[in-house]
């Protein structure tokens, strides 16, 4: 790879205090070799030069829960509270084919990339066939994304298929595979940009105790972290008390030894102030996922109560069905604007907190910390360019809260992960997205015709 030398950008490191610079940035073997103010003083005759004049150069975005195929279903179940919402899309078991999950999986990736994203946290959780996994790791893998692939599993619930219930020693059977699959296409590389999780999808609804003492053994002994869906609606909590006789979906996890540093919990949106503390004191990290808590109706997240306890808040869109876009800085907005109104009060979350949730505390969440999420000399060089010279966007009065709230995906003009160019004035570089789009559209089509014969 090519040594490169950004110039003339203005820089958002999101290192330690809110700054930014006019300067640049050299790129060796991947990884930032040098972040400066002004000029660099000489370029390196191999160096390539690209010229950020007009942008942003940030850490790129980490997206900490999604489900990358379900642009597939985007818009398919409307007006639903969550729990028969969930019982539509766990139906697509019966009819999803592992070719479904990679073009959808691959146009997510796409729709991610163009939306200024470098990680996501992929949120695996239906798995008829274990080709449906492994497609979607290839998807992944296709598209240059760092990511997580957090494989979950299912043991029980009444809204769940019988195709994807799964003993214990039959998933981590196929984790073991995806692992081992990866290890191998991987071992020419110094550094892989994907690492694996697993984790129980929404307990309690669709697992059993036994699972969830399974997974942590599992978790632990293969020292790979762990996701999963908590308290996202009211309906899993009095699930969670009616079944077990817990207050909340936290509490019944703590039983199990769950929460911990390397696990991240989607949308914890209804917690008692005891479940935070014991996020604080398990270091448990959240994503947050604002559009499609909104979309479902499942309510607002303790966002602001996390925060000032001292919980690691990421964020994440959650799939397509349920937001229905992977639109990351439509998420940024979303979430600064969904604590304003909640509190009412416009002070209550301020832009750069929002900023650092969707850079920083995303890599934390994902156990990257070391790798990604700020723009600093041996981190890998996971960067974003951002238009700031468009008509909605100048003039600049504010920086941190123009890009929480100006800017839309479609400002986002170069992605470059690892030192590897994916997108150049919105072009991709590394496939034809008009083909990705086509193939997803044939996928959708096949999907919905599948789910049809099996209701009539
Ligand atoms: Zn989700």
């Amino acid at each position: 790879m090519k040594p490169m030398v950004i110039t003339n950008a203005l820089i958002v490191p999101m290192t330690e205090r809110p700054q930014s610079f006019k300067g640049y940035v050299k790129i060796k073997e991947g990884l930032i070799a040098e972040v400066g103010g002004g000029e660099p003083e000489q370029l390196g005759k191999d160096e390539a030069p690209m010229d950020a004049g007009g942008c942003v150069l940030m850490p790129g975005l980490i997206n900490a829960h999604t489900h990358l195929y379900q642009v597939l279903l985007r818009a398919v179940w409307e007006d639903l509270p969550l729990f028969p919402w969930l019982k539509r899309i766990y139906g697509v078991a019966r009819a999803l084919r592992p070719e479904h999950l990679y073009a959808g999986s691959l146009l997510g990736c796409v729709e991610a990339i163009k939306s200024g994203v470098t990680t996501v946290c992929e949120h695996n959780f239906l798995n008829p066939h274990p080709g449906c996994a492994k497609e979607s790791v290839r998807a992944i893998r296709e598209s240059g994304l760092r990511a997580v692939f957090a494989r979950t599993i299912m043991d029980s619930g009444e809204i769940v298929p019988e195709c994807v219930k799964e003993s214990p020693e039959q998933a981590f059977r196929q984790i073991e595979e995806l692992i081992g699959g990866e290890r191998e296409t991987s071992a020419h590389q110094e550094t892989s940009r994907l690492a694996f999780r697993t984790g129980p999808n929404t307990p309690p609804i669709n697992t059993t105790p036994d699972l969830l003492k399974e997974i942590i053994r599992f978790a632990r002994d293969k020292a790979i972290g762990i996701s999963a869906h908590v308290a996202e609606s009211r309906a899993v909590v009095e699930y969670a008390h009616e079944k077990h006789g817990e207050g909340g979906v936290v509490t019944f996890l703590q039983d199990f030894g769950i929460p911990g540093p390397d696990s991240i919990f989607a949308h914890c949106v209804h917690l008692s102030g005891a479940e935070i503390a014991i996020l604080k004191a398990t270091d448990t990290s959240v994503s947050h996922n604002p559009v499609s808590n909104m979309m479902l109706g499942d309510g607002v997240a303790p966002v602001v109560e996390m925060l000032r306890a001292g919980v690691n808040v990421a964020l994440g869109t959650d799939g397509a069905a349920s937001n229905h876009s992977q639109d990351f800085f439509e998420t940024m907005k979303a979430a600064s604007l969904l604590q304003k109104v909640h509190h009412q009060n416009a002070g209550i979350i301020d832009s750069y907190t929002v900023l650092k949730m969707a850079t920083v505390c995303g890599a934390r969440a994902l156990g990257l910390s070391s790798v990604c999420g700020t723009v600093e000399a041996g981190k890998r060089a996971d960067l974003i360019l951002v238009r700031m010279d468009t008509a909605h966007t100048q003039p600049v009065n504010d920086l941190f809260s123009q890009l929480v709230h100006c800017v839309k995906a479609s400002d986002v003009d170069t992605v470059i992960v690892d030192g590897e160019v994916l997108m150049r004035n919105r072009q991709l570089t590394e496939f034809d997205e008009r083909q990705v789009i086509e193939e997803a559209k044939k996928a959708n089509v096949d999907l919905m015709q599948r789910l049809a014969s099996l209701s009539s």
